[in-house]
């Protein structure tokens, strides 16, 4: 799948377990969602054969620097977290979460990021950084695993063992994706509406 076909079904993914009625835990599934439902594709280095990747990084920079912006007028509380736990375990998260992201782009695509060891490792890197956005981060990362072992490429789940995981259901670019990035948005969409809903006293009782 295309990158913002996996940044939607990342957010889509963490907006489904986001609190009802809170929007700190709906700007932690944006933000949590969103890179987590990329990261995995840092072994795609941007350039003019892969523009896809570079878009990507735009889009998630975007989304989370807009919940990142909310978070702050609205006092949602995850700026506040952050700057509460500035300190030495978060320079170690980001310095390890930035050293995944460099060894991740110098390794075979959908290899070393795309397996269960990368997911754990950069899952312990995001846990150091922020606390509260790691299940929405985790659940990112899970959807892009799933989404890629439909690819007909497939996927080393497994790394350091080469074996291919796939489905081979779909090509990463053509129908299927377009249909998922749109399912994916629309269901975005619907999660966030329904979870911000009560905040604006608006009462939607489907679930
Ligand atoms: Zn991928």
């Amino acid at each position: 799948m295309m990158s913002k076909t996996h940044i939607a079904v990342g957010v889509a993914s963490a907006l489904a377990i986001a609190q009802t009625g809170s929007a700190e835990s709906c700007v932690a599934a944006m933000i949590g969602g969103s890179i987590g439902g990329i990261i995995a594709d840092c072994d795609i280095t941007p350039s003019r054969a892969h523009k896809d990747a570079l878009i990507g990084r735009i889009v998630v920079i975007a989304v989370s620097v807009v919940s990142l912006a909310i978070d702050y007028w609205y006092g949602a509380g995850v700026c506040d977290y952050l700057v509460g736990s500035l300190g030495v375990w978060l320079i170690v998260g980001i310095v390890l979460f930035a050293a995944l992201t460099f060894v991740g782009g110098h390794t075979d695509h959908r290899s070393f990021t795309h397996s269960l060891v990368g997911m754990a490792a950069f899952c312990g890197s995001f846990y150091l950084i922020c606390e509260p956005l790691l299940p929405y981060f985790v659940i990112g990362y899970a959807s892009h695993l799933v989404l890629d072992i439909t690819n007909k490429q497939g996927i080393q789940l497994f790394w350091p063992f080469k074996a291919n995981a796939s489905l081979g259901l779909c090509r990463a670019k053509g129908f299927a994706n377009t249909v998922v990035l749109v399912l994916g948005i629309a269901v975005a969409a619907l999660l966030l509406a329904y979870r911000l809903a009560p905040l604006f006293g608006v009462s939607i009782g489907v679930f």
